[in-house]
């Protein structure tokens, strides 16, 4: 059987991961971006310190202590985010998840590296602000979480640079803390209502464009089988006409004898045989065939194969199929379908190849019911 096509909610999923995966790449360049930036800084105010006559530690120990330690963690971060994101096994959430709470922990190297200037508690924000493009307020939440409680355990148990006093909780130097932690606090709490906000207007956008798909469908199926009605043959004709896919064919179907099933069994019969046609021609339904009901027990399908023997083969296969479906009724509709068949190519009028199959259908019907039948000039003669 066929390849079925992806549905309209598959499409939107499969295009937010594309998204997802994009932000992740971008998200790991972020993370490139901060370390160099911090080694550049680092750099910069190791000279500046300098130029200022305020004595630091010998250089030695500077590079090693500033300069090469948080470049190493971060760098291990790093390497791990990229591993991650590279995983083919792992879910989205996940690899988001890893690489963002990398990105919390590079903020936090940096913060405890660098405390001696308050304002690193700020670099706490950035990790969590890149969360939002993943529109997942728990993954932002568990982001902010783990940056404002690392901060408080790097303030209350690290003290990377043993010159500077150790952090105090009490007085201007409290203050100044739980400044910081309500900043932060304040950035993770708006952050998630960013991302709730989004999330909202995403899922509105996304189910008012389903649901004009879907009403959109509902107008171009016919009702009782599921298959394309005429609106859709007439659509998918002008489109073959306009693309340039070379030779392709149509084909016409009538079931044979169909009239004896209404008249012999009631009209609930005849529909279950037309709903079995119709649930076989989807079956085969895919970019390369398209069916539709015509009208009463007339169906036609577009369909693009290599030869015309494919395309013939095709068809004999789909008879015997309908006639396996309703086999128990076989005596009565003994050849099940015919099939008037023809070739077409790019910018064909949809009238001349309607009446092209028309006119070997009607062939069909007349020499060899439940069989194919291939339009030639000939045809048009001998009527
Ligand atoms: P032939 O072998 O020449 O095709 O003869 P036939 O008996 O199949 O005759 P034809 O194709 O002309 O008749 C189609 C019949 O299909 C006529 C109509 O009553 C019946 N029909 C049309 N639409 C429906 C439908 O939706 N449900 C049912 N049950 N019958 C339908
Ligand atoms: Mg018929």
């Amino acid at each position: 059987m066929s390849k079925q096509r992806l549905t309209n909610s598959q499409i939107v999923q499969r295009k937010y991961r594309d998204i997802a995966n994009a932000w992740m790449n971008i998200h790991l360049l972020i993370m490139v971006g901060m370390i160099l930036v911090s080694v550049l800084m680092e750099c910069l105010v190791y000279f500046a310190l300098g130029s200022f006559q305020v004595s630091v530690t010998t250089p030695a120990r500077y590079v090693r202590r500033y300069v090469l330690t948080p470049l190493g963690l971060n760098l291990l971060l790093l390497a791990i985010a990229f591993f991650i994101r590279r995983s083919t096994t792992l879910s989205e959430t996940v690899r988001a998840g890893a690489i963002s709470l990398s990105a919390a922990g590079m903020g936090l190297v940096l913060y405890t590296v660098h405390r001696i200037f308050p304002a690193m508690s700020l670099a706490l924000m950035v990790p969590i602000v890149l969360t939002i493009l993943y529109v997942k307020a728990g993954l932002t939440a568990l982001t902010g979480a783990v940056c404002i409680l690392g901060k408080l355990l790097s303030d209350l148990f690290v003290n990377w640079d043993p010159d500077a006093a150790p952090v105090s909780l009490i007085g201007a130097d409290g203050v100044n803390q739980f400044v910081c932690l309500f900043l932060l606090a304040l950035c993770c709490l708006v952050s998630i209502l960013l991302v709730r906000m989004y999330r909202q207007r995403i899922d509105f956008s996304v189910n008012s464009m389903l649901e004009q798909q879907r009403l959109r469908k509902k107008t171009i199926t016919d009702s009782l089988t599921g298959v394309g009605n005429r609106r859709a043959l007439q659509e998918a004709l002008c489109e073959m006409a306009h693309r340039n896919c070379g030779q392709w064919f149509f084909a016409m179907m009538d079931i044979d004898q169909f009239k004896h099933v209404n008249d012999k069994f009631g009209h609930s019969r005849g529909d279950f045989y037309l709903q079995s046609l119709g649930r076989i021609l989807l079956g085969y339904e895919d970019d390369m065939f398209q069916p539709f009901r015509f009208g009463g027990d007339e169906f036609c399908a577009t369909v693009q194969k290599r030869s015309l023997e494919e395309a013939v083969a095709l068809f004999h296969q789909l008879q015997s199929d309908f006639l396996h479906a309703v086999e128990e009724d076989a005596s009565l509709i003994s050849s099940g379908i015919s099939i008037g068949l023809t070739a077409c190519g790019p910018g064909e009028d949809s009238q001349s190849i309607l009446n092209r199959a028309d006119t070997a259908l009607y062939q069909a019907k007349k020499v060899q019911r439940g069989g194919v039948s291939l339009w030639s000039p000939e045809l048009e003669k001998a009527e």
